[in-house]
């Protein structure tokens, strides 16, 4: 496996002929898209690419952290990331390619094991983290964090629907 820049690209030319021949696939993957404002730092693969019935498997342990806010409190959360996922992927040109719902087409013998491993991490990623279940967010008033205690404000007269109705008059 060769690692330059972002790639982790995977020359599979020793086993894609071969029943039963494996190839581990280990290393850093870079996550450059970003989705819901989550970043993923120090994500890296553990796994191995097995040839098995005219297709390549590609099954990884996939560990790494995430960075993000609390979707209410807006407090800073590094969150771990761990997850295991399994890829088929199928030669360009073989018999195996019709099925390409599932599967994942290569040309020639090289795959892009990091834009897989990539995909399969925003896949991952939910919408939204929480600091706490429990978390009481922040005052739409005065923006205290109000895990942190209580504030003074008076939430019936900042209701912006009553706000608009008081304009009328
Ligand atoms: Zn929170
Ligand atoms: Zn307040």
């Amino acid at each position: 496996m060769q690692e330059g820049g972002d790639a982790m690209i995977c020359d599979v030319s020793t086993i894609v002929n071969t029943e039963g021949a494996e190839l581990a696939v280990c290393g850093k993957v870079e996550v450059n898209d970003f989705l819901y404002d989550v970043e993923v730092v120090d994500a890296s693969i553990d796994g191995k690419i097995t040839c098995s019935g005219g297709v390549l498997v590609l099954a990884a342990l996939v560990s790494g952290q995430l960075k993000t806010a609390c979707a209410r409190c807006l407090a800073e959360l590094t969150l771990p990331l761990s997850f295991d996922f399994s890829e088929t992927l199928v030669q360009e040109g073989t018999e195996e390619d019709k099925d390409v719902d599932s599967v994942i087409i290569f040309d020639g013998t090289e795959i892009d094991v990091g834009e897989i491993v990539a995909n399969n991490i925003l896949l991952n990623i939910s919408s939204k983290y929480l600091c706490s279940e429990n978390c009481q967010g922040l005052c739409p008033k005065c923006g205290k964090n109000l895990n942190e205690g209580k504030c003074d404000c008076d939430f019936f007269e900042i209701d912006p629907r009553w706000e608009k109705l008081k304009n009328f008059k």
